[in-house]
C-alpha cells in the first residue's frame, strides 16, 4: 500500500479579472443603469412597456426578458 502524499491540488490556472478589464465592465454597468434609470422615468410618465418606435405595446413576456426594452419584438 502507497499513501499518495502529495496529490496535485487542481492544476487549473486561475486566473482572477479574467473577463476582462475592469473599466469596460463599469462603464457596460453605467450603461445599463441608464436603461433603468430611462425606464423608470418611462414608468412615471405612463409610457412605460409601449413600443418607442411603433408606438405599440410591448408584450409583457418581452418584458420580463428585458424589462428596460424599448421597443417591441417587431421594431429593429
Ligand atoms: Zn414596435
Amino acid at each position: 500500500m502507497e499513501p499518495t502524499l502529495l496529490e496535485e491540488e487542481g492544476g487549473e490556472a486561475v486566473t482572477p479579472a479574467s473577463r476582462g478589464d475592469p473599466h469596460a465592465l463599469l462603464a457596460q454597468l453605467a450603461a445599463e443603469l441608464d436603461e433603468v434609470e430611462a425606464a423608470l422615468r418611462r414608468l412615471d410618465e405612463g409610457t412605460y412597456g409601449r413600443c418607442e418606435a411603433c408606438g405599440g405595446p410591448v408584450p409583457p413576456e418581452h418584458l420580463r426578458s428585458w424589462p428596460t426594452a424599448r421597443r417591441c419584438p417587431s421594431c429593429p
